[in-house]
């Protein structure tokens, strides 16, 4: 009879967007101000450049790092240790942090945009890097397909 005991561990996964360089240059109105694996969440679009994703600001195409603001132009779907109520915090934060939000304010449109954001990462393969186009999030990249196993080889009339 095996002792061995097994243990259950519930770790609750999220998928989410963090910041990456894959891609980076495929458009010439690229850049990236984020280091790479840190969560981001949509930038807020000012008025100069709203409905133009390529234009001068940058911010309608742009991922803004939850702590440090700055903002990247490519993020990927990655799983990571959180929970919803985990994330929605931190967006709520970074929304206080740069004046979005108020304190005491009604945070309802910080949660709907993270929801939306949980709801599209949710619906990617891991490792697919977004674009963002205005109000348009898009696929940039699909994940490379993962690699048959080549087995061990054995070469015949050798043994
Ligand atoms: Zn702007």
């Amino acid at each position: 009879m095996s002792t061995r005991q097994t243990h259950h561990l519930r770790v609750p996964l999220l998928r989410v967007l963090i910041a990456t360089y894959r891609t980076q240059g495929q458009r010439s109105t690229d850049f990236a101000f984020v280091p790479e694996g840190e969560l981001v969440t949509l930038a807020y679009v000012c008025d100069r450049d709203r409905g133009n994703p390529d234009g001068g600001c940058g911010c309608t195409r742009g991922f803004a790092d939850v702590s440090s603001h700055k903002v990247t132009t490519t993020a990927v779907v990655v799983e990571q240790v959180m929970t919803r109520d985990d994330y929605l915090r931190r967006l709520r934060a970074s929304a206080l942090d740069t004046g979005l939000l108020k304190p005491g304010e009604d945070h309802t449109d910080v949660d709907d945009q993270a929801d939306e954001l949980l709801d599209l990462a949710a619906g990617l393969p891991i490792g697919t890097v977004v674009e963002r186009r205005g109000d348009l999030l898009q696929v940039r990249q699909w994940p490379p397909r993962p690699r048959a196993c080549p087995g061990f080889p054995v070469k015949r009339g050798q043994r």
